[in-house]
């Protein structure tokens, strides 16, 4: 099948032929025709699907059907995504793809000055690409007129639960035209992921690409036991050795992210840190780095990681082990993109035993164990409560609620925050 049988007019097909695909994924060939049909759909896409030009190609088509007399304020579609790297991501999917369309976009989200976005709108845009919380700060000044809305995409649904933007989804929601298109893709469709939908969508047609809580197959994984001391020295070895180029490497909190980059650079490894404490300008810095390959690590968190879209990735380091599950696989999904072949090594020292069992329980599989004879953990060091950097005996407080402090979470509103904590605490009783 070719994009030409989706239903894509021809300045969407040119801009697609200038990307040099071929063949839709398979997200696109289910998703694409039910779109430009005007239907609701429920997508369980992970990154790395294509998903975001699986709904963007169909939206730009639909907006093209008609054109309405919009007055300023006014806008035609609105993506919300959970964080600003995944924003201006789809903001650029949405400048490629619609290249040869006239409709205009501009990208909302905090840690950065509103003048310039309160502009843009008020400018005229037909397409608004935001985070929850600057986009109701703007709402609420009049800033922004939704009554003339057509469609609504959430991107990374259940990461915006994870990070407690429901209520000001909800609010934004009650701005909105009851008749609309509604698009809710989410990387897994927990329970929570089904009381939004049926909160938010009509009839959806219900779209689904990977299985519920399994790995992508093209991802090899593997874990290395060692000491946690002698992580950083491994860590340095497999990638002079293995001569790896780029990888993204996790850790579970802002900290550790800026220690683990100073001691690789220390070895010689060109590296840097992004995470929620970093500015949105030394963020797109690192990001732009990495993608150019003048650094060779990029050292993340979970949340700054979240929606990061690097082509080809070929390597991801689990420097430590998740805190929740489900994020082991939004990691290790970072790899392995669009059909190509990738690898995730996981470090597992002896205070993340449980930690391990937990993920294997979760994508159903046990992960290949390689023993590094140099690297063998020394049997009698004793397991201890791992610590997320807020002092001791902390060990029930989770990696998101490590990294939303000061963070990006932080930085939209109270909500957010309480928010956060209420689904931490949930898990935890979950486990
Ligand atoms: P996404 O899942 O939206 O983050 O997309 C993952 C990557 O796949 C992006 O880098 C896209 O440029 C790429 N991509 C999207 N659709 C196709 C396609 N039909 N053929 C090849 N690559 C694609």
């Amino acid at each position: 099948m070719s994009f030409t049988n989706l239903g894509l007019s021809e300045p969407l097909l040119k801009a697609i032929k200038e990307q040099g695909y071929t063949t839709p994924t398979p997200i696109q060939k289910q998703a694409i025709p039910v779109i430009i049909q005007n239907k609701d759909i429920l997508a369980a896409a992970q990154t790395g699907t294509g998903k975001t030009a699986g709904f963007t190609l169909p939206l730009l088509e639909r907006l093209a059907q008609n054109k309405p007399n919009m007055n300023k304020y006014q806008i035609r579609a609105l993506v919300l995504t959970p964080t600003r790297e995944l924003a201006a991501q789809v903001a650029e999917s949405i400048k490629v793809y619609g290249k040869y369309t006239p409709f205009t976009s501009t990208v909302i989200f905090g840690g950065v000055g509103i003048h310039p976005q309160l502009a843009a709108i008020r400018k005229g845009v037909d397409i608004v690409i935001a985070t929850p919380g600057r986009l109701l700060d703007i709402a609420s000044q009049k800033g922004i007129d939704f009554s003339k809305l057509e469609c609504l995409i959430l991107d990374e649904a259940d990461r915006m639960l994870d990070m407690g933007f429901i209520h000001d989804i909800k609010k934004l929601m009650k701005l909105m035209p009851q008749k609309r298109q509604t698009l809710l893709f989410s990387a897994t469709f927990s329970p929570e992921i089904k009381v939004l939908a049926a909160g938010l969508l009509k009839d959806p047609a219900l779209v689904e690409v990977a299985r519920e809580n399994t790995t992508a197959d093209q991802i090899s994984q593997v874990v290395h036991f060692v000491d946690k001391t002698r992580k950083k020295e491994l860590l340095s070895q497999l990638i002079k050795t293995k001569k790896w180029q780029q990888v993204l490497v996790f850790t579970r909190t802002k900290h550790g992210a800026n220690r683990l980059t100073t001691q690789l650079e220390e070895s010689g490894i060109l590296a840097a840190a992004i995470h929620g404490n970093k500015s949105q300008g030394a963020r797109t810095k690192a990001l732009a780095d990495f993608k150019e390959k003048k650094i060779r690590v990029l050292v993340a968190t979970d949340i700054a990681a979240r929606g990061i879209d690097i082509d080809q990735l070929p390597h991801v380091v689990n420097y430590e082990l998740p805190n929740v599950p489900e994020d082991y696989v939004h990691r290790i999904g970072r790899t392995g993109r669009a059909g190509k072949e990738g690898e995730a090594v996981s470090l597992v020292c002896v205070d993340e035993h449980k930690l391990l069992a937990d993920i294997e329980k979760f994508i159903k599989a046990p992960i290949k164990k390689v023993e590094i004879p140099a690297f063998a953990p020394d049997p009698s060091i004793k397991a201890e409560p791992i610590q997320n950097g807020r002092g001791k005996n902390n060990q029930r407080s989770t990696s998101r609620q490590g990294s939303n402090r000061g963070g990006i979470a932080s930085q939209h509103s109270k909500s957010t925050r309480s928010g956060s904590a209420k689904k931490s605490n949930y898990r935890e009783n979950k486990r």
